[in-house]
């Protein structure tokens, strides 16, 4: 294999300061090259694409914990519910109704975050800081038993602005302090904040990121 998995994986490790933890974004990447970096002792990993995380989570060890990062169907939920260990991607009140039925059904708690559209491409998904305030403030979630909210993730707009992502990044970090005075002051495990990949995760991390999401930069370009 020509790329140097465990070095960068190093790499990018030794530039997080405590507090930060890495998803390695495996998408469209080999086995070989997630167990490259499992076995130097990486264990959270990120997929896009229902089939391709449950093809990998069978043949890979089963102490991984597999994040899900891609857009979510609601009628692919029950096939990734039973063994992910965070779906990263929740955009709707629907999609969050649905991982809480087929979790119930399986006697599990998934932990979620819930995704906001900030930057300003129309092509991203997630809820805008209105929609998230709504779905919040309408209250269905606390009956949810089986589903715990754990924080937010976003994307950045895709630019070399670097103020631009900087200010979506504060964005997104000022908006997590409105919500968990608001709703989850109590709730220690309202936490996260998912932002930074490859090209902006040292921007994430000044701006209070608690999860970066790096794939490029630790296992090369994806074909
Ligand atoms: C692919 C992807 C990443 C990783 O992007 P890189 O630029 O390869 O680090 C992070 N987050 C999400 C939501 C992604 O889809």
């Amino acid at each position: 294999m020509g790329h140097d998995v465990k070095g960068n994986l190093h790499r990018v490790l030794d530039s997080l300061p405590q507090g930060v933890r890495l998803v390695a974004i495996s998408k469209y990447h080999p086995n070989a090259q997630i167990e490259a970096a499992y076995e130097e002792g990486q264990r959270i990993f990120g997929e896009s694409r229902e089939q391709e995380l449950r093809l990998k989570h069978e043949a890979l060890p089963k102490d991984i914990e597999w994040h899900f990062i891609g857009h979510l169907q609601t009628n692919k939920v029950k096939y990734i519910v039973p063994y992910v260990s965070m779906i990263q991607t929740v955009d709707s009140l629907r999609l969050l109704k649905e991982i809480n039925r087929q979790a119930e059904r399986c006697g599990r708690v998934v932990r979620v975050l819930l995704e906001l559209h900030i930057a300003e491409e129309s092509t991203k998904s997630g809820l805008t800081l209105d929609d998230c305030r709504a779905l919040l403030e309408a209250g269905e979630w606390r009956e949810m038993r089986h589903v715990q909210i754990c924080g937010l993730m976003m994307m950045a707009s895709f630019t070399d602005d670097q103020a631009q992502i900087r200010r979506e990044m504060q964005t997104a970090r000022d908006f997590f302090d409105e919500v968990k005075a608001q709703y989850f002051a109590d709730d220690e495990a309202f936490c996260e904040r998912s932002w930074g990949m490859s090209d902006d995760y040292q921007i994430a991390i000044q701006t209070g990121s608690t999860m970066v999401r790096v794939g490029t930069t630790i296992f090369g370009a994806r074909t």
